[in-house]
C-alpha cells in the first residue's frame, strides 16, 4: 500500500492519552453545552481521544489525592460507586529504619539510626509525631486509577460528545508551516524495524483544529514537541495486593514512608476499600545504585518489618511501574502552541513536594477545557495567543500553578545527601518557595556494582514475594500485539557499544532490555517491556528511543 494510501479524518479536537489529564479535559468539555462542530457545522462538536494501553484504565497507579479539581468537576462524587475508593481515614508519615544493615546509609545517618532505635522496636520504625501541611491528603480519597479512568471513561462516552479508543497509540503530531494540525496514529502491519508486510495498513492522519496533549511524562507526542526534555525523573513502582483475611488496615489509611530500602527512596501503602493495598516505592534519578531495577527494592520494602506486619499473608494482585517527570514546574513545556495545548504531567504539572499528580493533571485538563469552551462559544481560532488567554492564564491562577512554584525547588538538596534533601523540602515548603539548598539533582549517576551483594536473598513465597519473570506473569499480563514496530529502539549501536554500564538494561522494570553482545547494541523484547518508559532517561547518553507503542501490562486494577 503506498502512503498517499494513508487514510485521513477530520475531527474538531483530538486528545492524544486517556490519563488523569485527559480524564479531566474530557469530562469539563462532555458537560459544556451547546458547543457545536466546526467541521461538520451543525453537528455537536466531534472530539475523539487516542489511548495507547489495550483498554481505558490501564493505568500503574494506586493514589492519594486530595482531589479538589476533581471533586470541583464531579460534585456529589461518591465513592462507594468506584470500586477500590475510599476516602482518606488516616493518614501516617513513617521512618523506617535498616534492619538489614544492606541500605547505604553515611556514617551520621547510622548514628542517627542508632541513637533512635530504642524508640524504634520492635519494627524498627518511627512513625513521626507531625506531617507537613504540604504532604497531608486531609480529606482526600484513596483511588486505583485504573478504576476511577474507567468510571470516567463510562461517564464521558456516555455523554455522546466524545469517542475514546483505547489500544492505539499515537506516532508523532502533523505539523504544517509550524502549526499542529492533528495527529498520526501509528503504522500497523509492520515488522520489528517498522518495515511494511503484507497486511501494511499506515496510520491513519487524524486532522483537528486543537490536538490535547495528554500522554504523560514519555509520550511521543510530548517528546516531538519538547524543546528541552526536563532532567528530574522518579521510577514509580507499585503492587496491588489482597491482603490476608483478618488484616486490619482500614480502607482509606494512608502510610507515607522514608528511609528503608535506601535513604532516598520514599514509599507508600494506600488501603483500599474491599481489602485491597497499593504498596510502592519511588526510586529517583540521581539515585547511585547498585541495581537500578525497582524490583528487587520493592520487594525489599514489602519485607521491612513495619510494612510485612500488614502485608503477609497477602497476595500480589497486579504489578506495575511508570515513570514521573519530577522536575515539575522548571520542566515545563511550551504549554501552548499554534494548534495545541499540554495538560498533564508531560507539562510540568506534577508536583514533587506534595507527591501529588493525578489531581493537578486533572485540573490543567479541567482549566483547558473551560478556556477551550470559551473560544468557541466566542467562534475564535485555536492559535497559540487565544490558548495563552484561555488556559494558560487560568492555569497560571490558580493553585496547581501556585503550589508548583512553591514546589520548584523542593528536591534540589538531594544530590548533596539524604538530610539536606529533607532539609530542602523542608526549606521550600515552610518558605513558599521562597528558600531551597541550591543545586540541582545529578542526572544518571554510574551504579555502584559491588553493594548488590550486600542485600539477602529474596525468600519467595509464590504469592507475593515472587520473580520478577513471575510478577510479569501473575500481575497483569503483559500484551505485545503483533504488527506494531518495536516502541524502544537503540539509535547508535557504536555509543552502546562502548556503554560499560548497560543501565537501560540493568533497571529495566520488565527485564525486557537484555544486555546483549557488548560489541553491539542491547537487545528488546517487546512481550515483557511494561511502558514505564525508565529506559529512556536512564541512558546516559539519550540513544535509546522510548516511541509509541501498543499494550504493556493488561490490568485495571492498577
Ligand atoms: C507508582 C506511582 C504512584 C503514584 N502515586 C500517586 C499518588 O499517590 N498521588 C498522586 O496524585 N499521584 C501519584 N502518582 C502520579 C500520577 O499517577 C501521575 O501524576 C498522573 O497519572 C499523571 O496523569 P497524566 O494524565 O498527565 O499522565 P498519565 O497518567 O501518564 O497518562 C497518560 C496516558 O497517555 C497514554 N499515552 C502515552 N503515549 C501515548 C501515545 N503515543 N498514544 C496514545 N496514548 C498514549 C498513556 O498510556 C497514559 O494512559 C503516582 C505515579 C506512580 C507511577
Ligand atoms: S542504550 Fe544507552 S544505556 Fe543502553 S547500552 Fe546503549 S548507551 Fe548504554
Ligand atoms: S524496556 Fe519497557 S519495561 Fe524496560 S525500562 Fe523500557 S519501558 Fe520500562
Amino acid at each position: 500500500m503506498s502512503q498517499a494510501e494513508r487514510q485521513t479524518m477530520e475531527m474538531d479536537i483530538v486528545c492524544v492519552g486517556f490519563g488523569p489529564a485527559a480524564a479531566g479535559f474530557l469530562t469539563t468539555l462532555a458537560k459544556a453545552p451547546g458547543l457545536e462542530s466546526r467541521v461538520a457545522p451543525g453537528m455537536p462538536l466531534q472530539v475523539v481521544c487516542y489511548e495507547r494501553a489495550d483498554d481505558t484504565g490501564f493505568g500503574v497507579s494506586g493514589v492519594v489525592t486530595r482531589a479538589r479539581g476533581i471533586r470541583a468537576s464531579l460534585p456529589g462524587l461518591d465513592p462507594t460507586q468506584i470500586p477500590l475508593a475510599a476516602p482518606v481515614v488516616e493518614e501516617r508519615l513513617v521512618y523506617l529504619l535498616d534492619p538489614v544493615g544492606a541500605s547505604r546509609r553515611s556514617r551520621g545517618h547510622r548514628w542517627l539510626d542508632a541513637l533512635l532505635s530504642p524508640f524504634a522496636r520492635p519494627l524498627s520504625a518511627i512513625e513521626l509525631p507531625y506531617i507537613p501541611p504540604f504532604l497531608r491528603k486531609d480529606g482526600g480519597l484513596v483511588l486505583s486509577i485504573g478504576q476511577f479512568l474507567q468510571f470516567v471513561s463510562a461517564e464521558v462516552m456516555g455523554s455522546g460528545t466524545v469517542q475514546i479508543w483505547p489500544g492505539t497509540p499515537v506516532a508523532g503530531p502533523l505539523i504544517e508551516d509550524a502549526r499542529v494540525v492533528g495527529v498520526r496514529l501509528a503504522d500497523q502491519g509492520v515488522d520489528r524495524a517498522g518495515r511494511p508486510e503484507s497486511n501494511y495498513l499506515p496510520g491513519m492522519d487524524v486532522r483537528a483544529e486543537l490536538t490535547v496533549v495528554g500522554d504523560g511524562p514519555v509520550g511521543a507526542v510530548g517528546q516531538q514537541l519538547n524543546e528541552r526534555p526536563p532532567r528530574e525523573w522518579a521510577l514509580g513502582m507499585k503492587m496491588v495486593i489482597d491482603l490476608a483475611e483478618g488484616t486490619n488496615l482500614p480502607p482509606g489509611t494512608v502510610l507515607h514512608t522514608l528511609g528503608f530500602p535506601e535513604p532516598e527512596i520514599f514509599g507508600f501503602l494506600y488501603a483500599h476499600a474491599e481489602r485491597v493495598a497499593s504498596v510502592g516505592i519511588f526510586v529517583p534519578s540521581w539515585f547511585r545504585s547498585p541495581a537500578r531495577t525497582g524490583y528487587r527494592y520493592l520487594q525489599r520494602f514489602l519485607m521491612h518489618p513495619y510494612i510485612w506486619r500488614l502485608v503477609a499473608g497477602g497476595r500480589m494482585r497486579s504489578w506495575g511501574a511508570k515513570s514521573l517527570q519530577e522536575s515539575g514546574r522548571r520542566g515545563e513545556p511550551a504549554l501552548v502552541g499554534e494548534g495545541y495545548a499540554r495538560i498533564g504531567e508531560g507539562s510540568g504539572s506534577t508536583n514533587p513536594l506534595a507527591g501529588s499528580g493525578v489531581d493537578e493533571a486533572w485540573t490543567t485538563g479541567a482549566q483547558l477545557a473551560e478556556g477551550v469552551s470559551e473560544l468557541l462559544k466566542a467562534g475564535q481560532p485555536f492559535t497559540r495567543q487565544n490558548l495563552e488567554n484561555a488556559y494558560v492564564a487560568r492555569r497560571r491562577a490558580s493553585w496547581v500553578d501556585q503550589e508548583a512554584r512553591i514546589a520548584g525547588r523542593a528536591r534540589d538538596g538531594f544530590h548533596k545527601g539524604f538530610f539536606r534533601g529533607l532539609a530542602g523540602m523542608a526549606l521550600a515548603g515552610f518558605s513558599g518557595g521562597r528558600l531551597g539548598m541550591g543545586g540541582r539533582p545529578q542526572p544518571i549517576p554510574a551504579p555502584v556494582p559491588d553493594e548488590a551483594s550486600r542485600w539477602p536473598e529474596i525468600p519467595y513465597d509464590g504469592q507475593l514475594l515472587v520473580s520478577h519473570q513471575d510478577a510479569l506473569l501473575m500481575g497483569g499480563k503483559v500484551q505485545a500485539p503483533p504488527g506494531f514496530a518495536d516502541h524502544v529502539r537503540f539509535l547508535n549501536p557504536a555509543v552502546c557499544a562502548k556503554c560499560a554500564t548497560r543501565l537501560c538494561s540493568q533497571m529495566c522494570s520488565g527485564q525486557a532490555i537484555a544486555a546483549g553482545d557488548a560489541n553491539g547494541a542491547p537487545s528488546f523484547d517487546r512481550e515483557k517491556c511494561v511502558h514505564c518508559g525508565a529506559c529512556l532517561w536512564n541512558c546516559p547518553d539519550g540513544v535509546l528511543a522510548f516511541e509509541a507503542g501498543a499494550g504493556g501490562l493488561h490490568s485495571n486494577e492498577n
